[in-house]
């Protein structure tokens, strides 16, 4: 039968009940998708005898605010096709590993009077059975085990491991928590119990943006997304947010709604550029030196040839442009060094963990003062001096920051 003679023939149209079949279900559950995506959209999943047969988004969110746009539609295409992944006949359900592994740990066992350590051992100490079980790594070969096989497997190479160089040897990560909190646990307590080293889970897929930790001390603490909507100015780079952050991505398109201007800055006219006011098509690689000539600008036209009040107080409240730091001389000139610790002058080298607080100057009164909330005052044993204030975490005397000492001749004697 042909779409053509369908189309003539009603009678003959019973591809339609296939799909009314397709779209049955018996009853409707909300869920949402544990993968990496962190999205947590509500769905509402069609089941039928048991089984997902189709989802659908849910449209009830509330407006929690106003004066932000509603979350709703939220899904993916990802999430949307989820349920085809839980039915994938190459869905990994039961444990597997490398045949030629297996084989060899078999063989092992058998000639070791079924001593797991020693079979792990005999296999380490020839190195063409290693080569043959590491050579067959990309290759596929994978064998359905049971678990007591393989977990006995992992046990005895990291007793072998531990013992012939010590737990710190043993190196990994566990699932991220945002994906599964028990899988997450369990393998970062047990390399942590046992003396190994705990890699993040960025070391697994390799995309913890650097400057997080860097900045800020911590990673990947970011806003809301609904937030995007109150900036006024957005450069996205380094996240295909079309791509990645699918179920937000409206509140980038509704910002200019509100009057906010958005820029993307990647090598290829992204997904997310045609979402953009501007796209800057930056070379890979250069986009440190761009940020760069930004801050240039920033500085000069804010801080340097005049002085925005919104600005100044920004930087002095949010940054550590206050912090004062060494300078050293190379070459005949300065270069900017680290920052000087409270133990490494006089009036605070008594202080508790003075090797892990630093120093402000007043611009009042020129004296050096030493703010709370740094990581020497989190851990102190007087509490409640965690929130960076214009105070002197030592004595708690309110000061305000100097952000420069280039008009002014200050010389300060440790
Ligand atoms: S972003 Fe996609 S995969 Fe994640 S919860 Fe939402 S629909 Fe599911």
């Amino acid at each position: 039968m042909s779409w053509i003679e369908d189309i003539i023939s009603p009678k003959t149209r019973k591809w339609e009940e296939f799909y009314r079949n397709r779209w049955q279900y018996d009853k409707v559950v909300r869920s949402t998708h544990g993968v990496n995506c962190t999205g947590g959209c509500s769905w509402a999943i069609h089941v039928k005898d048991g089984i997902v047969v189709w989802e659908l988004q849910q449209v009830d969110y509330p407006q929690f605010n106003k004066e932000v746009p509603p979350y709703e539609p939220r899904g993916c295409q990802r999430g949307i096709s989820y349920s085809w992944y839980l039915y994938s006949p190459i869905r990994v359900k039961y444990p597997i590993v490398r045949g030629a592994l297996i084989d060899l740990y078999r063989e092992a066992k058998a000639k070791n009077a079924n001593d797991p350590v020693k079979a792990w051992a005999s296999i380490q100490a020839d190195p063409v059975q290693r080569h043959r079980y590491q050579r067959a790594r990309g290759k596929g070969g994978f064998r359905r085990v049971h678990w007591d096989e393989l977990l006995e497997l992992i046990a005895a190479s990291n007793i072998y491991t531990v013992q012939k160089y010590g737990s710190d040897r043993i190196i990994g990560f566990s699932p991220i928590p945002a994906m599964s909190m028990l899988s997450y646990a369990s393998g970062a307590r047990y390399l942590q119990l046992m003396g190994g080293v705990n890699l993040s889970f960025y070391d697994w897929y390799c995309d913890l943006p650097n400057a997080f930790p860097e900045i800020w001390g911590e990673q990947t603490d970011v806003c809301e997304s609904a937030d995007w909507y109150k900036s006024k100015y957005i450069v996205d780079m380094g996240a295909n947010l079309g791509m990645t952050r699918t179920p937000d991505i409206h509140f980038f398109s509704e910002a200019r709604h509100n009057g906010t201007k958005t820029v993307v800055m990647s090598p290829d006219f992204s997904m997310v550029a045609k979402h953009a006011d501007q796209w800057i098509p930056v070379h890979a690689g250069s986009d440190g030196a761009f940020w760069m000539a930004v801050t240039h600008v920033i500085l000069k036209e804010f801080h340097v040839d005049r002085k925005v009040p919104y600005f100044i107080d920004y930087v002095k409240k949010f940054t550590d442009c206050p912090f004062i730091i060494k300078l050293d001389e190379k070459d005949g000139a300065y270069h900017p060094g680290k920052m000087v610790k409270a133990g490494e002058v006089a009036k605070y080298k008594d202080a508790e963990n003075a090797d892990w607080k630093f120093l402000n100057v007043d611009a009042k009164t020129g004296e050096l003062v030493c703010p709370g909330g740094t990581m020497g005052h989190r851990w102190q044993q007087q509490k409640g001096k965690w929130n960076l204030l214009f105070q002197d975490g030592e004595s708690g005397k309110d000061y305000d920051p100097e952000l420069s000492f280039i008009d002014k001749k200050m010389v300060f004697c440790r």
